[in-house]
């Protein structure tokens, strides 16, 4: 049970001046320090350091002399593991205080961001570190005179570019397997959410990772991010956000050292609902928490519903039902069921998006409108707009936001057809009684994760990932270490 006292305690704490990780040192950023916005509230809480060109470079190469130097990347995989589930301890010991930090610059209501931030966090460093010495190399079906081994090696040095909606678990999805396959890392945090994991790296050095082993950096994008992208020392770039800076990121890549890319990118995710689904109430409910939880800034956010169009007018109403009836307020409340929008700029994309839907010709159900602005915060009404056709806008393009398109299917390969109608393909959901029809929607919708009679909750055992421009390679589960090796082959002539 979350305590409010201990809450509201941790959030009157002032939060310190911050400075770059580099070489297991706090130092200054070269250039002038960035002001940090709360979204809860709309003022500056306290201010990152912003690293030059020169710094990145000095992190990068602070992470190959480790990754040479051997300490860490050489070290005995049990060695590795030990360290690690340190980590998950300080992790877990300071989960409140890590997630109320990261809540001051972020805005996730607490009760989501308890689980999937710093829990989440600890339980994939538990995981990475309890899997990386159970991982054992191949020897191939040779002849017998001749000995092939095939060897997984750390990469070398891995660039970590994140964003700002789940800064904690997302950054522990890359951390965690990049670290236990023993690379070095270069960390940039999105510029505004990087509290969280500034001190992450503080318990990773109390935990024991050797100096140089782990770095951060601050600062814009289009500057630090663009640096560390361009780095000749980093081999390998694993990055979460939007296709825009993915793009950058492959351009980057063919600039410099052809380094690997791997992106985890946006998603305009369907969630179908047949009128044979098991229980309608169910799956109103939990679709009204697949799009509006933290906002509707979740990549994986359900955010076109798809509904047979002979229970459509039922199962909006039901929708409705539980979309007015979510309190959207401080996140730092344990009350609130949805918290704030993460920035002014963010909200006022969000309203863009319904002036443009109802422009095209959607129907405003619900919400569309901002609230709470005596706070001086970002907060949004969960909306709901009904009436959208594949061609809008509002069909095609990621909000990130709290606004959900409905869109009315006449029989299954119709809702195949509207579910494919996109460039996206990170996840989905279908809701049926059918358990062939629930096969033949897993198979025929172009996503990475389906859903059957759910929508969240796949947890670290399996994989995510994106197809088409969602994405490509993926975060959790034995796959990811895919990303953080390579395959050595050593031919044996005996
Ligand atoms: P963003 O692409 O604007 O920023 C992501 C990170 O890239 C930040 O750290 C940012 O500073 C950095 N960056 C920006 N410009 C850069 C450049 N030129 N070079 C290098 N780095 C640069 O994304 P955002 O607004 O922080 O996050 C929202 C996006 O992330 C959405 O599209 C969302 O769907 C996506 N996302 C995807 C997943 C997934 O698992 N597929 C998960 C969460 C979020």
């Amino acid at each position: 049970m979350l305590d409010q006292g201990e809450i509201d305690a941790l959030r009157a704490a002032p939060v310190p001046a911050q400075k770059l990780f580099i070489g297991g040192k706090w130092v200054a950023g070269s250039q002038p320090p960035i002001d940090v916005i709360s979204p809860i509230d709309g003022k500056v809480l306290t201010t990152i350091a912003q690293a030059g060109a020169e710094d990145v470079a000095r992190a990068c190469a602070a992470a190959r002399t480790a990754f040479e130097g051997g300490a860490w990347s050489r070290m005995a995989p049990a060695g590795r593991k030990k360290v690690l589930h340190r980590l998950a301890d300080l992790t877990e010991r300071e989960a409140l205080a890590l997630t109320v930090l990261g809540i001051r610059d972020n805005g996730t209501e607490i009760g989501m961001a308890l689980k999937a931030e710093a829990g989440s966090a600890a339980g994939t460093f538990r995981w990475y570190a309890e899997a990386i010495d159970k991982v054992y190399g191949e020897i191939a079906p040779t002849g017998g005179d001749v000995l092939g081994l095939v060897h997984r090696e750390p990469v070398g040095v891995a660039g970590v570019i994140v964003p700002w909606n789940f800064p904690l678990m997302i950054g522990a999805w890359k951390l965690a397997p990049a670290l236990a396959a023993g690379n070095s890392v270069v960390l940039k945090p999105a510029e505004s959410a990087s509290l969280s994991l500034l001190r992450l790296a503080e318990l990773a050095a109390e935990a024991g990772l050797p100096e140089g082993v782990l770095n951060v950096v601050t600062g814009p994008g289009a500057s630090v991010g663009e640096a560390l992208a361009l780095d000749m020392n980093v081999d390998v770039l694993a990055f979460t956000g939007s296709g825009g800076v993915g793009r950058r990121l492959l351009e980057y890549s063919a600039r410099s050292n052809l380094k690997r890319v791997y992106l985890e990118l946006g998603g305009k995710s369907p969630n179908i609902v047949f009128a044979d689904a098991p229980d309608l109430e169910e799956a109103a409910k939990v679709s009204a928490m697949g799009i509006f939880r933290n906002s509707g800034q979740v990549c994986v956010a359900g955010s076109r519903l798809l509904v047979d169009r002979s229970i459509h007018d039922d199962f909006v109403d039901r929708l409705t039902s539980y979309a007015e009836a979510l309190r959207v307020g401080d996140p730092l409340e344990v009350t609130t069921d949805v918290g704030a929008v993460h920035s002014l700029r963010q909200l006022e994309g969000d309203l863009q998006f319904v002036e443009i839907a109802e422009s095209e010709g959607a129907t405003r159900v619900t919400g569309g409108q901002r609230i709470r602005q005596e706070t001086g915060g970002y907060y949004m009404a969960p909306t709901i707009m009904t009436g959208v056709a594949p061609e809008h806008r509002l069909a095609r393009e990621e909000v990130f936001g709290p606004v959900l398109a409905v869109t009315p299917f006449d029989d299954e390969d119709e809702a195949v057809r509207l579910a494919n109608a996109t460039e996206f393909g990170l996840a989905g959901a279908v809701w049926t009684g059918s358990l062939s029809r629930a096969h033949r929607m897993v198979a025929r919708v172009k996503t990475g994760v389906m859903h059957v009679n759910t929508y969240g909750g796949p947890d670290i055992t399996v994989p995510l990932g994106g197809v088409k421009q969602s994405g490509n390679g993926h975060d959790k589960s034995l796959h990811a270490l895919d990303k953080f090796t390579d395959l050595k082959t050593a031919w044996i002539k005996l």
